[in-house]
């Protein structure tokens, strides 16, 4: 199934524009691969990147080595009835990074590249010992994962609050609460995922332009961290580069050319 299919608010050419503009019309060097989900789930090691505990970090080393001997564990099914769709498969973000890469015939020194993709995509977190969903995975290729966007940065409070008096199947009590929330969360049908989208790639664009990446403790500069919902709302409203990043874009276009390229 193709991307764009799949999310009809989708707009590969909206995304690049709110970029552009984010980066303050720079013209940057860049590429940008879709994948279809369906010409990835073709890849066979893709099952090997599925998450088959939650609270155990995959084997890496087996993933390095191959796998022609070897049959992948039985991943597990993440359930969350306040999701739609309410159950899928989460990924190792590195292991899937890896597919993607050979997938692609990448290389660590080539241009970098960016996958959007639909799956959602997790990396272990040492300090819980657990597997936490993330919105971008960087590297080359950096991953950006629609779901991740859409489940990583946490609803609000009261949303999680209220969420405790659900009971199994009360769909129309799903529905209610959503409905409730609409607007302080980024639902899979709402356009302003692409200006989402953006933001992640202005991510990606300082963490390869930066040896010493890090994001910025300014909630309202775009290299914000968003671990809510309401944080990455309030970026797409209102986000620019703050003073700081701003005098870097400059610092990165002093000496050198860019063009803009993208294939999909
Ligand atoms: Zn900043």
């Amino acid at each position: 199934m193709d991307f764009e299919k799949i999310h009809n608010n989708f707009s590969m050419d909206a995304m690049l524009d709110y970029f552009k503009k984010l980066i303050k019309e720079y013209d940057v060097k860049f590429i940008i691969l879709k994948i279809d989900s369906e010409s990835l789930d073709k890849c066979k090691d893709l099952k090997f990147s599925k998450i088959s505990n939650i609270n155990k970090l995959q084997n890496h080393l087996n993933f390095q080595k191959g796998y022609q001997n070897t049959l992948p564990e039985p991943p597990c099914i993440y359930q969350n009835p306040f999701y739609n769709p309410s159950s899928f498969f989460l990924y190792d973000g590195f292991l899937i990074q890896d597919v993607y890469r050979k997938f692609l015939n990448l290389n660590f020194n080539d241009e970098p590249a960016v996958v959007l993709t639909d799956k959602l995509l997790c990396t272990f977190d040492e300090s819980d010992s657990k597997y936490h969903a993330r919105t971008i995975v960087f590297g080359n290729p950096a991953i950006i994962s629609f779901s991740g966007i859409i489940m990583g940065p946490a609803r609000p409070r009261e949303y999680h609050l209220k969420s405790l008096f659900y009971q199994n199947n009360d769909s129309e009590f799903i529905e209610l609460l959503n409905y409730e929330y609409a607007e302080k969360f980024l639902d899979y049908d709402n356009p302003k995922i692409n200006h989402a989208f953006s933001i992640f790639l202005v991510q990606y664009f300082y963490f390869i332009r930066d040896k010493k990446f890090k994001f910025c403790n300014n909630n309202n500069c775009i290299l914000f961290n968003c671990h809510w919902q309401e944080d990455l709302l309030s970026l797409i409203e209102k986000g620019e580069l703050c003073n700081k990043h701003l005098k870097c874009l400059n610092k990165f276009f002093k000496n050198c050319s860019n063009e803009f390229r993208t294939d999909y």
